[in-house]
């Protein structure tokens, strides 16, 4: 598994429905590994009392950090809600900063929240078959609002590199809530 010759052309296998590749590595990430990114913390610790679900998962093909290439997946974020909060990824910065990322919604419904460091936040409707360009510079993290898999297919430069540090110290200025029946962006009363 994974040993491409990036120095030359190859195929892999993503399946359009589910996002799920027999060639990538899959990796989950459960609620327990995400403490403290959900506004209602006393709410994650009941769930976790019972169960861990997962609330995303991605397929990646192990890229080498290095420039010029380009690292590409999918990620399969689940449909649900921690409280009113609908499930997301943990969200990150580039490491280097100045470099974009393109996402094309295979399957569902959501929202790509975005905020660079100077505190502009934006936060853009995504639902299958939208492409979503997310500008150098921002930290981005995207949020399933419908009820089936939010499926994603991503590619970015290979050097980027990802800082989850300063998401995971901060919080993010926004949040994505269900409010009356419908998703509803909201001030994050967290963020420090
Ligand atoms: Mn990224």
């Amino acid at each position: 598994m994974n040993n491409f010759n990036w120095d030359s052309s190859f195929m892999v296998d993503f399946d359009t429905f589910s996002g799920i590749s027999k060639t990538a590595k899959a990796t989950q990430r459960k609620l327990s590994q995400m403490k403290g990114m959900f506004y209602d913390e006393k709410l994650t610790d009941k769930i976790l009392e019972k169960e861990d679900p997962v609330i995303y998962e991605f397929y990646e093909l192990c890229c080498p950090e290095r420039a010029g290439d380009l690292a590409f997946g999918t990620t399969i974020l689940y449909s649900g809600k921690v409280g009113n909060e609908y499930y997301m990824t943990k969200g990150h910065f580039h490491t280097i900063i100045d470099t974009a990322e393109v996402y094309y919604a295979l399957d569902g419904e959501g929202y790509m929240v975005m905020e660079n460091l100077e505190g502009d936040t934006v936060e853009v409707k995504v639902s299958k078959g939208q492409a979503v360009y997310v500008p150098r510079g921002y930290a981005h993290r995207t949020v399933n609002t419908g009820d089936k898999p939010l499926i994603l297919f991503f590619t970015f430069a290979a050097d980027a590199g990802h800082d989850y540090g300063t998401i995971e110290t901060k919080g993010y200025h926004k949040m994505v809530v269900e409010k009356n029946g419908k998703a509803a962006i909201i001030d994050n009363p967290h963020w420090k």
